[in-house]
């Protein structure tokens, strides 16, 4: 999250309800700590650069939690499972090596996080603790058991995955931020904190708002209101997705939502999914009718862009706004080093201005080409 710093409201409202969760207003709970804290200066414990690494990712480890995002509530059976938002045998079988992937992943020492492409098995990718057996089984069954034929209850169920996977994600960055101000209570009078936190808090109430308007089509059997571009490619990309989010700005330069803002204003998403198929590959990207003041003419633009357009665009929207992103083990390996640390930085840079700068600067920024026919790169090594 990158704070601009000239946001407005950056601080805790005293009547507003306790980041601690305590159910009291801030002003009669954390703080009088946080003030003590501050006046005192919170003093950084001295850790070893693995030890902070290790405390980091157990806290956010401590974040994950099991709830079924399904509807009909009554229907809900089994447990909940750590389902794939992007399907296991279908998808990650074609971009995993020896049954293992790249995903983007950070290290965390004092001076902050360090990016890198870390390895996991494909058993762990894009899966979250977000639907009970029964849902998950029954709810994707005519994506999970049928190829793609760009039907309306198709793309309203990868639209819908797509936000589950993200919503579930959003609640536990808020619930991380949390823990930041349990360790250091400080933080919560310190306007990046609050900024992450704002907008932590922010990104759930949409994510919220637009799980009722799931809801409402999917009671009313109605899934002509997801909006949907597709686009097949005649080669096999190297790489998966699976995500939702705000896009900044349109084709155009126009803003469509100020991401960056903490201002309490809707912030709607679009649906992303871009896979390989056999001799193929599908990107399928959604908007909700509800949204189409802020997408209809962004969606207008996309069409308008040919494969070779769109997908150099698609290059960029994927790496600059999600981390749900998994790739070829031999792809990544392959990359020219210079392509690589591009990929790598422009991923960080998405939070990181300053890195964003100096990619600019030396002219690496977005340098790489995800959408590569899988066979041939492998060909001209
Ligand atoms: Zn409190
Ligand atoms: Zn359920």
């Amino acid at each position: 999250m990158i704070y601009t710093g000239n946001s407005k409201n950056l601080k805790i409202d005293p009547y507003e309800e306790c980041p601690c969760d305590s159910g009291k207003k801030f002003k009669f709970c954390c703080y009088q700590e946080a003030r003590k804290v501050k006046h005192n200066g919170y003093k950084t414990p001295d850790y070893s650069d693995s030890r902070i690494n290790h405390m980091v990712h157990k806290t956010w480890e401590d974040t994950d939690f099991k709830v079924c995002l399904g509807f009909e509530k009554e229907n809900c059976n089994g447990d909940i499972k750590n389902a794939h938002s992007l399907q296991n045998n279908r998808i990650l079988n074609r971009i995993s090596v020896n049954n293992h992937l790249y995903k983007f992943s950070f290290k965390v020492n004092k001076t902050g996080p360090v990016g890198y492409f870390q390895k996991i098995s494909k058993n762990k990718a894009s899966a979250f603790f977000g639907f009970c057996d029964y849902h998950d089984t029954e709810l994707f069954k005519p994506i999970e058991l049928h190829d793609y034929d760009n039907t309306e209850l198709q793309n309203f169920l990868f639209a819908f995955r797509s936000h589950s996977l993200e919503y579930h994600l959003k609640l536990r960055k808020l619930e991380m931020q949390k823990e930041v101000f349990k360790l250091n209570p400080s933080m919560m009078l310190d306007e990046s904190g609050v900024y992450v936190y704002k907008v932590a808090k922010l990104d759930v109430e949409d994510c919220a708002k637009n799980h009722e308007m799931f809801k409402i089509d999917y009671l009313n059997g109605d899934y002509s209101k997801i909006k949907t571009i597709h686009r097949k490619l005649d080669y096999e990309v190297p790489f998966a997705t699976c995500t939702s989010f705000a896009v900044n700005k349109d084709l155009n330069g126009n803003i469509i939502n100020d991401i960056y803002s903490t201002d309490e204003e809707d912030m709607p998403s679009v649906y992303l999914n871009v896979y390989p198929i056999e001799n193929g590959t599908n990107i399928i990207i959604s908007y909700h009718e509800n949204d189409e003041r802020f997408y209809k003419t962004y969606f207008t633009q996309l069409e308008q862009l040919d494969n070779d357009e769109l997908t150099e665009y698609m290059n960029f929207l994927i790496i600059e706004y999600t981390e749900n992103v998994f790739f070829n083990i031999d792809f990544i390996e392959n990359l020219e080093s210079k392509s690589k640390e591009s990929l790598l930085e422009s991923f960080q840079s998405s939070v990181n201005l300053l890195m964003k700068f100096d990619l600019i600067d030396t002219g690496n920024y977005y340098n790489f080409n995800l959408f590569q026919d899988v066979d041939q790169s492998s060909v001209s090594l």
